[in-house]
Parts: C-alpha cells; sequence; structure tokens
C-alpha cells in the first residue's frame, strides 16, 4: 500500500465497473482523489454533452462518496499547462483509462515521459473499447479499411483473450482532498436552457445504464435485427450516450449479452454495432486526418454549395420532407435521433441539398448527448460516400419512400411534427398531396425546399465532376 496519495484523472470513464485505473488506485492507496479537468474549449460546440457532463459529474461524485473518494472539478485552458504545474508535486500517484483518440493517446504519450522525468509513479489502463487499437491488423500488418473482415477478426480475438481476473472498486480508508480552486458541476450547464426536456428522458448514471442494458436484453434484444429500422418504436438500446460517457464499458454489454442462454441473429446483430463502434476508433486512430477531412482524398474536389437558408431550414426540420423534419426536431428535443433517421437525414443535406458533410458533422456534434468524434465523423463520411467502406455516394436515399418503408403509417412524423397530424398515411409522407380545403401548403407546413428528383439529378452531375 503507497503513503502517497492517489490520483485518478477521470475522462470518459464515469462508472465503477470495469474501471481499471480507478479500481487500482482504490487498490493501492488508502486516499483517493478523482479529478476532473474542465476545458472549457473541448466543449464549445458540444452544448447538449454539457448538459450529461453536468449530471455524471454530480451522479459519479455522489457515487464516489460511498467509497470515501471526492471528485474534484478543476477548470483548465490547456491539460498541458496543467501537469506540467502539477508533476512538481511529487506526492502522488496517478492513474487514468486511455481515450481512444489520437489527441488524447498522443498527449497520454507526453504525460507518461514528464512524469517519468519526475519520478512519479503512473499507470495507463485500456479504456472503453473491447480490443486496443493495435491488437486488430490484418495479416500483412496494415489496418482494415473495410468492417466485415474487421469485425471477424476483432471480435474472434476478443472471444480467445484469456480474461484477467476482475477487481472491484475498494472503499478509501478516508476521504481526501487534493486540488485548489475546484468548481462546481453547474458551472458547466449551457447558458441557454433547452436541455430542461432532457432531464424528463435520461438518468445519466451507472446504475441506470445497467438497468437499461438489461432491459433492452430481456425485452428487446431477439428483434433488434428487424426492430432497429424503425424509429416510431424504441427497438433499439438508446445506450449510446452511457457508452460515449463510460457509465457502461462496452466489456460489460458484451459479457451482460453472453449470458443469454439462447444466441439470436438480434444479439449478433448488436454486436455487430458495437463492432461499428470499435471499427470507426480504429479508422481514426489510423487515419487521423479524417477527423477533419475526407477520407477519400477524390471528395476534396467534390462541389459542395454554400447556402444558409437551405441549412438553417435543415437544422430547423422545416425542409418540407415530413421524415427529415421529424428527425432534426427529435435531435434537438431529446438530444438523440434514431440511426435510420440519422442517415435519412445525413443523406439529405450532402445528396439533396449539396451541402458539405462536414455542416451536418457539426450540428450533430452540438446537438447529439452521443456525441463521439469516431461515430460521428465516420457516420457522416458513411453517408456522404467518402468514408471508408461508405455507401457509395450514387446511392441517393428517396425521403418520401424511406418515409412509406419505415414509419409506414406516419407515427413517428406525427410525433414530432404535429402540425401534419391530421393527415392519412397516403399523404403523410408527401403532404403537397393533400388537400382537404383546412391544411394549407406554405402556411401549416413549408413547401418542400427542393425537388426530390431535380436534387438527385444535380447530385449525380455533381458526383460525375470528380
Ligand atoms: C451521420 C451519423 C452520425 C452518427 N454520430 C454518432 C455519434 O456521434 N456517436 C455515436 O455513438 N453514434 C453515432 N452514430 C451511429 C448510430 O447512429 C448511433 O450509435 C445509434 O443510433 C445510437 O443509438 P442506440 O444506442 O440505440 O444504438 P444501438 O442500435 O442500440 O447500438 C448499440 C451501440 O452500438 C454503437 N453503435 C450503433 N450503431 C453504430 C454505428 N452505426 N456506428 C458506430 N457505433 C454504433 C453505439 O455505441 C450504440 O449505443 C452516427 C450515425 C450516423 C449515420
Amino acid at each position: 500500500m503507497s503513503k502517497k496519495i492517489g490520483l485518478f484523472w477521470l475522462r470518459d470513464d464515469f462508472r465503477l465497473i470495469k474501471n481499471y485505473g480507478l479500481i487500482e488506485a482504490t487498490i493501492n492507496h488508502d486516499q483517493v482523489v478523482v479529478f476532473y479537468l474542465y476545458k472549457k474549449d473541448n466543449y464549445k460546440n458540444q452544448e447538449a454533452q454539457k448538459w450529461w457532463l453536468f449530471k455524471s459529474l454530480s451522479n459519479f461524485r455522489k457515487q464516489l462518496n460511498n467509497f470515501n473518494i471526492t471528485l474534484e472539478i478543476v477548470e483548465t485552458n490547456s491539460f498541458k499547462i496543467f501537469f506540467d504545474k502539477l508533476v512538481k508535486k511529487n506526492d502522488f500517484t496517478i492513474y487514468w483509462n486511455k481515450v481512444y483518440e489520437p489527441d488524447y493517446l498522443k498527449f497520454d504519450n507526453y504525460l507518461s515521459s514528464s512524469l517519468k522525468d519526475n519520478n512519479i509513479h503512473h499507470n495507463r489502463f485500456k479504456g472503453n473499447a473491447l480490443n486496443e487499437i493495435d491488437e486488430i491488423k490484418k495479416s500483412d500488418g496494415t489496418p482494415f479499411k473495410v468492417f466485415t473482415p474487421f469485425w471477424r477478426t476483432a471480435e474472434k480475438y476478443y472471444i480467445e483473450k484469456i480474461p484477467s481476473k476482475e477487481k472491484i472498486i475498494k472503499k478509501c480508508k478516508k476521504k481526501a482532498n487534493y486540488f485548489n480552486n475546484c468548481i462546481e458541476p453547474e458551472k458547466i450547464l449551457p447558458k441557454k436552457n433547452w436541455f430542461k426536456n432532457f432531464e424528463k428522458i435520461w438518468i445519466p448514471d451507472e446504475q441506470n445504464a445497467i438497468k437499461e442494458l438489461q432491459n433492452f436484453i430481456k425485452e428487446k434484444i431477439n428483434n433488434y435485427s428487424e426492430g432497429r429500422n424503425f424509429p416510431n418504436i424504441v427497438g433499439t438500446s438508446k445506450l449510446s450516450p452511457f457508452i460515449k460517457f463510460g457509465q457502461l464499458h462496452v466489456e460489460t454489454v458484451w459479457s451482460e449479452c453472453s449470458k443469454k442462454k439462447s444466441k439470436t441473429v438480434g444479439t449478433s446483430k448488436f454486436l455487430a454495432e458495437i463492432g461499428w463502434r470499435e471499427f470507426n476508433h480504429s479508422l481514426i486512430n489510423h487515419f487521423p486526418y479524417m477527423l477533419k477531412n475526407n477520407y477519400s482524398k477524390k471528395f476534396d474536389k467534390f462541389p459542395w454549395k454554400k447556402n444558409n437558408k437551405l441549412l438553417i431550414a435543415w437544422k430547423k426540420g422545416l425542409t418540407g420532407y415530413p421524415i427529415v423534419d421529424a428527425g432534426m426536431r427529435e435531435l434537438y428535443s431529446t438530444g438523440w435521433m434514431h440511426n435510420r433517421v440519422r442517415m435519412i437525414v445525413g443523406s439529405f443535406l450532402v445528396k439533396h441539398l449539396l451541402i458539405d458533410w462536414k455542416e451536418g458533422e457539426k450540428y450533430f456534434r452540438n446537438c447529439l448527448l452521443d456525441y463521439s468524434p469516431a461515430s460521428n465523423v465516420a457516420g457522416w463520411q458513411w453517408v456522404a460516400g467518402c468514408g471508408a467502406d461508405a455507401a457509395p455516394y450514387f446511392r441517393i436515399f428517396n425521403p418520401i419512400l424511406q418515409g412509406e418503408k419505415f414509419d409506414k403509417e406516419g407515427e413517428y412524423v406525427k410525433k414530432w411534427v404535429p402540425e401534419l397530424k391530421n393527415l392519412s398515411k397516403k399523404f403523410i409522407h408527401k403532404p403537397w398531396e393533400f388537400n382537404d380545403g383546412k391544411f394549407k401548403l406554405g402556411r401549416d407546413y413549408p413547401y418542400p425546399i427542393v425537388i426530390h428528383e431535380d436534387a438527385r439529378a444535380k447530385a449525380l452531375n455533381a458526383f460525375k465532376e470528380i
């Protein structure tokens, strides 16, 4: 047992189960302080996530308190400046878990060598992934660029790994404080309180994440392959923000699924989605330029259009295409959007409006509670056709047919676009054909901002240019 205090640098790990760094700190030290470094700039365009972060910090603080662990929040403009000062104090041992993003991993290396130079004991642990990035490569040592062989290899590798004995968190002897000038979680909340609605929907803590996972496995997973396509029902787990903030480790997702006696197609399909998350993390680490630019360089010449009016109509859910508008309003109201609809609204922005996917990526970043650089950038590039293993650009989603296929009765649309609630299923996805004398297009609901067939032709022409 070390006499020094144990510090745990909390990043996306708001959990006790499988929090490898924190658990080790409690095993090795009588006193442990968990600290969160709040760097305002990192959250500049992530307004919705400020709410989830605020809640996570508040709830995790209570959870840690039961183990005599303090959670301190320190505001900083730069991790480097913060740690350069901290390493001067040689009275602690520090632990943290990896975040699989190139900037974090790069900083980890800097921090490790700086701690080493100052003779400070430190330990870095596995983060929220099934496998480490470098563990999954093609037989020639190069990274996978296609999902199916990636997941086949990754799944096999994970199953064959010999699990180490699972350790659990230990209650510390007594509580301690370490940092000065700490801030309270409330300071992180966004100024504009549109997040009030989130409070009715989400409970961002670990116990709730586990409960939601177990309910999903019990009630929904068998029908997941089918149910996941329909936005009018809850057919998916809605666990993405919990996974992003680490309230849930993906190994826990895996192990809870494995407890199920009869493995169905639904279970393997669900785990394959966790596989997409792993794939995306692998991609951004092997090809970090894709975080800001097209993965496929030929798209650098794509003739994107700048049109603020169309972009605003898209953001506000006023495009005149009901399924697109429903999705954009669901996003703003709940901080989450169904995957099928993410693909439809994404395709509409880049193909019907010819607006650069980066604009969509930025807006999602600001509004999604589950925003993660890997999955957002990869998701957008998949939709735009410029990503690795992406949907081909020339496959253009028809928002009318998508609506008719995946929201047959129009229930999803009616929930989010109530001005269309009196339209029958025949017109719900093409309100411009409806006329009952009372409903007036242009007054009660917008005219379509582009005509599908024209937009499709223009998109295909633009694609020909590259
Ligand atoms: C344009 C676009 C942007 C996206 N941005 C994000 C993002 O910022 N953060 C994010 O977590 N997901 C993103 N996704 C992927 C996907 O839409 C969400 O993960 C999913 O809708 C979350 O809902 P769920 O938890 O009910 O998923 P489920 O269907 O229950 O899946 C379980 C888990 O698997 C992971 N997952 C599911 N689908 C995908 C996928 N296609 N790619 C990667 N991981 C997946 C998530 O962690 C999810 O919680 C994006 C997809 C698109 C098309």
